[in-house]
């Protein structure tokens, strides 16, 4: 096996993925980026964005999808016959269609002379001095790997612990016409499905469900009712549905930031963080530049166990306190009496429970290097 071609190769270019390549151009290294799907823009999301996801977008020079984002300052948590909670966000979060960041990403990816996208599926494997990638149009060495693959991919993964998966959840996502302009986030919680409310630009909004099973018949549009028969109230702002519904199967791995090869591994890959707490493409877009960090101080001749090492504390102090949140939501949400109680709690210890929001948001961590 011959010596690598480039740098590093990125395998899936979903937001964690672009951000690692965007990132690691910028450091000076080669990259070639592997994803073979084009209908990925479209792909089933809340929509919303933390803040601290506006701040890598930011990082990445993606200025003018920021000044796209609508700013939502409140999140609103309800649950069926309670007074819903208001939660404020400062720094505001934003809504961003999934087409347009995912557009945005791409083009600045197209734009840089020093990643080349490969569009295919890909497979790695170590070597001597690095990794081969294989792909059903020929094989590419290269000396280190980010895995962007996400929760269904597995182009990367060779450790066993990395199959251990999740009970599967099943997510929806559809846009409707939005004829109010709210500017809060709404999360309906409740025991067979969450729903969530993002308003988008142009008067319309997007609605993400996530069923704890996949409807057995009627798919997608099925999923629809079934949530909007447990959360009537939801459907309040919804004006006429724009396109059809968009479905994906949700099933967590429980893999770990570095796999015993050495691969670094980045957002949803990595196991990343359930959405109901909404920060899923944050999560990527941060541990993409994270990462991309990591191979900087790689190729600079840094002792790689302790740049791993770091890597994976940077990723556990991005997602520790969010998956923790994303349990207890989860747990408190599909049980009613005790849903109407936290809602209740939540209202008199304001200073915890906006604790909590700065935990999703991402500002409670530090220090914010890998
Ligand atoms: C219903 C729902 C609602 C959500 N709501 C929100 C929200 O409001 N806010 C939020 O921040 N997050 C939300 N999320 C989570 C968010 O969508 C994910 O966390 C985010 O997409 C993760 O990005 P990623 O780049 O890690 O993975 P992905 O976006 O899944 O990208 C992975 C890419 O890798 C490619 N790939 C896979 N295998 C290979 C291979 N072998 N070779 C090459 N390429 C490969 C795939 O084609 C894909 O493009 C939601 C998710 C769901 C399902």
């Amino acid at each position: 096996m011959g010596e690598p071609t480039h740098d590093l190769g990125v395998i899936g270019a979903g937001p964690a993925g672009c951000a690692a390549a965007l990132a690691a151009w910028e450091q000076g290294l080669s990259v070639l980026l592997f994803e073979p799907d084009p209908r990925r823009r479209s792909k089933p999301c809340g929509e919303g964005m933390m803040p601290e996801g506006i701040a890598c977008l930011g990082e990445l020079g993606l200025h003018g999808v920021v000044a796209q984002a609508r700013p939502l300052h409140r999140l609103r948590y309800c649950v069926r016959g309670a007074r819903p909670l208001d939660l404020e966000l400062a720094p505001p979060a934003a809504a961003i269609a999934r087409s347009t960041l995912q557009a945005a990403l791409d083009r600045a990816v197209a734009e840089c002379e020093g990643i080349q996208l490969i569009a295919h599926t890909a497979r790695v494997e170590p070597t001597r001095t690095g990794f081969c990638i294989t792909t059903s149009e020929g094989m590419h060495r290269v000396r280190w790997v980010v895995g962007a693959d996400g929760l269904a991919g597995s182009g990367v993964r060779r450790d066993p612990v990395a199959q251990r998966r999740d009970p599967t959840r099943y997510g929806i996502r559809a846009h409707f016409e939005c004829p109010s302009e709210p500017d809060h986030i709404e999360i309906h919680l409740g025991r067979h499905c969450e729903v969530y409310l993002t308003p988008l630009p142009q008067a319309r909004i997007n609605v993400a469900i996530l069923l704890e099973q996949r409807p057995l018949r009627g798919g997608s549009e099925e999923g629809l009712r079934i949530a909007f028969e447990e959360h009537p109230e939801a459907t309040r702002l919804l004006g006429p549905p724009i396109g059809p519904p968009a479905a994906r199967r949700l099933t967590r791995r429980s893999s770990g930031p570095v796999t015993p090869d050495g691969v670094l591994l980045v957002g949803d890959a990595a196991g990343g963080v359930d959405p109901v707490v909404g920060c899923g493409v944050t999560v990527a877009l941060r541990s993409g530049l994270l990462a991309a960090r990591a191979v900087g101080r790689l190729q600079r001749g840094e002792d790689s166990k302790a740049v791993l090492h770091d890597y994976s504390r940077a990723y556990a102090r991005e997602t520790r306190g969010r998956r923790r949140l994303a349990r207890g939501l989860r747990w408190v949400g599909s049980r009613r009496p005790l849903a109407l109680s936290a809602l209740a709690a939540a209202r008199m210890v304001s200073p915890l429970t906006q604790r909590l929001v700065r935990v999703a948001a991402g500002e409670s961590r530090s220090p914010r290097t890998a």
